[in-house]
């Protein structure tokens, strides 16, 4: 099975995505957290990579596609992934469209999570990432047990460089942009289902567990 999240940045990709990949047994596949690793490394992807997340603009195509073309190729994905954060663009979704024919799989299902705008800054500004594992939080929705303390592994939590408040206007403007025509291009294809992720966090997942049981 290969799921696709689509949706704006703060929509709750990733916290759906947590719980989707535990119910599921999907492998989890966000180029984001990638490109986050490999710009802390300071790898060679990481240092291309930076100035455009830093300015909230997209990696360029060429840099992602073979992230993602890579990652679809481990074994671990044999029995299905959930892509979160790609595709991006058009471009990125005809490569994608024609690169998994080669290797066996196909797009099973696009959710797309919509969240009014005023909501998406709210939670973008209010999220804090553990540094050790990645776990998503937020100070208001979702708030640790001790202040900016992990409660999975003890980890601090941090603010990503951009999610202050100046990026965070350019990224939905972003989305506007290049992102939001896939929503049309799967809807053609048929495989658009969208969740309405202006409830809490167990009503979009009760959503979301639907379309995917019927699958
Ligand atoms: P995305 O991966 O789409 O950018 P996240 O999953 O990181 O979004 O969510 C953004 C922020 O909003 C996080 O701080 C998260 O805890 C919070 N959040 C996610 N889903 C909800 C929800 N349904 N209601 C309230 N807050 C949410
Ligand atoms: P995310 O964690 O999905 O919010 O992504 C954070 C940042 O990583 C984005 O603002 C982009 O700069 C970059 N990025 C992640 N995924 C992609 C992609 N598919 N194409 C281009 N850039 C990406």
């Amino acid at each position: 099975m290969l799921i696709i999240l689509l949706g704006p940045p703060g929509a709750g990709k990733g916290t759906q995505a947590e719980k989707i990949i535990q119910k599921f047994s999907l492998v989890y596949i966000s180029t984001g957290d990638i490109l986050r690793k490999a710009v802390k490394e300071g790898s060679a992807l990481g240092r291309k990579a930076r100035e455009y997340m830093d300015q909230g603009q997209l990696v360029p195509d060429n840099l992602v596609v073979e992230i993602v073309r890579g990652r679809l190729m481990e074994p671990d994905c044999a029995n299905g992934a959930l892509l979160d954060g790609f595709p991006r663009t058009v471009d990125q979704a005809v490569f994608l469209e024609q690169a998994l024919p080669d290797i066996d799989k196909k797009v099973d299902r696009v959710l797309l999570i919509e969240v009014d705008e005023n909501e998406l800054i709210e939670r973008l500004t209010g999220r804090r990432v553990c540094g050790d594992c990645g776990a998503n939080y937020h100070v208001k929705y979702k708030s640790p047990k001790v202040r900016n303390v992990c409660d999975q592994c003890g980890g601090d939590l941090y603010q990503r460089d951009d999610d202050t408040l100046a990026t965070v206007t350019e990224r939905l403007e972003v989305y506007k942009r290049q992102t939001e025509s896939l929503v049309e291009f799967y809807q053609e294809r048929g495989l658009l289902s969208s969740i309405n992720g202006n409830q809490d966090i167990d009503g979009v997942f009760d959503q979301i567990s639907s379309v995917l049981e019927d699958l």
